[in-house]
């Protein structure tokens, strides 16, 4: 193939491009010219952002009935440009809308996709199977190609400095399209960052014992400036909202830092942390599952070692500060 089109299908929040946007560009940018398809509301302000990431041409999706997300109407918009412009590979993010939204529009382009890629390697895309004890390589046999990026696994874009050029593309909503109406979005009100978006993650597990107890963990994840996880057992027990879940039936994350404390490492779980960068684990049991993928491992009980990881935490946090 020669000069791929590719485009990146952003992602975006409060009017601002989230961190998967810049990492998809990164991926784009390595497959061919980079273009972007950009769907919402009073979005369009975005596009010189783009630009100034490599982006040589943007197209901007924009309505008031836009605003929001719905499956109907962003697959309806985003199926029928590439019907128009065809591109040869789209990427959207692995994410909670992602996949709510790139199998759909596959389907109605008629193209193939390959889901939660995490690198690219002479001209195959890498993807985990097994729940993380294998590796796929797929190489595109036919386009368009719809690709589902995993978030935090490739680096944000680097800035080019350059300008993109900017297209309006035709919305047409048909009343179908349009019978979900989002009323309100009721945001989790948290401190703490967004658990697949977060550079550094505390869990815990069935050894916290009582949502209570999650409170050390907190503590820890504050200093960081983490956020907290949960195992399925943690969530189960109704210590944690299903939204902190990581693992198969959970998120996929793939922080720089994942601290596992008293996580057993059950498949489930390492399915959903195993692509962290560094993993610390601590557990009781010397012969926990956990441990053979933890890049260092404390054998100790949590409710001693995260208080002392806490202080020595904040002791160092503060060296810093008046250093
Ligand atoms: C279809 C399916 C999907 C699933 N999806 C998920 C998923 O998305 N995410 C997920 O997490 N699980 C998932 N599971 C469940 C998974 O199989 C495990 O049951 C679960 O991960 C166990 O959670 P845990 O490690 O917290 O608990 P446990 O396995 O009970 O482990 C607790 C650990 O804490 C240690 N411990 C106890 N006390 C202390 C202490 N004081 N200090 C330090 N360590 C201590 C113990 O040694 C033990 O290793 C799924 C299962 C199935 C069948």
């Amino acid at each position: 193939m020669g000069m791929a089109k590719v485009w990146v299908v952003p992602e975006i929040q409060d009017q601002k491009l989230k961190k998967i946007s810049l990492e998809m560009i990164n991926l784009a940018r390595r497959l061919g010219e980079v273009e972007a398809f950009l769907i919402g509301d009073g979005v369009s302000a975005l596009a010189a952002e783009l630009g100034n990431y490599g982006v040589s041409k943007v197209i901007v999706a924009e309505q008031a009935d836009l605003k929001t997300y719905t499956t109907a109407k962003y697959a309806r918009v985003l199926a029928e440009g590439i019907k128009r412009e065809q591109p040869e590979i789209v990427l959207i993010g692995n994410t909670a809308t992602g996949l709510d939204l790139a199998p759909r529009v596959a389907q109605r382009v008629g193209a193939g996709q390959i889901s939660d890629v995490i690198d690219y390697v002479e001209g195959n895309f890498i993807r985990p199977i097994y729940a993380g004890k294998a590796f796929q390589k797929v190489s595109p046999a036919a386009y368009p190609l719809i690709v589902t990026v995993r978030p935090n696994v490739f680096p944000v874009a680097e800035a080019t400095g350059g300008t993109a050029v900017v297209e309006k593309a035709e919305v047409s909503l048909t009343s179908d399209d349009l019978r979900v109406l989002v009323r309100e979005v009721v945001r989790q009100v948290s401190s703490r960052p967004e658990l697949t978006e977060a550079d550094i993650i505390v869990s815990g597990g069935r050894a916290m014992k009582s949502g209570e107890n999650f409170r050390i963990l907190e503590e820890l994840a504050d200093v960081l400036g983490a956020a907290v996880g949960a195992s399925r057992a943690a969530v189960d027990a109704g210590w944690r909202p299903h939204q902190d879940q990581v693992g198969q039936t959970g998120k996929t994350v793939s922080p720089t830092l994942y601290i596992a404390a008293g996580i057993s490492g059950a498949i489930q779980h390492l399915a959903g942390m195993s692509g962290s960068k560094v993993i610390v684990a601590i557990n009781k049991d010397p012969e926990a599952n956990i441990f053979k993928v933890a890049d260092y491992g404390i054998v100790g009980d949590l409710f001693e070692v995260i208080p002392l990881l806490t202080a020595e935490c904040k002791r160092l946090r503060n060296v810093e500060q008046a250093g």
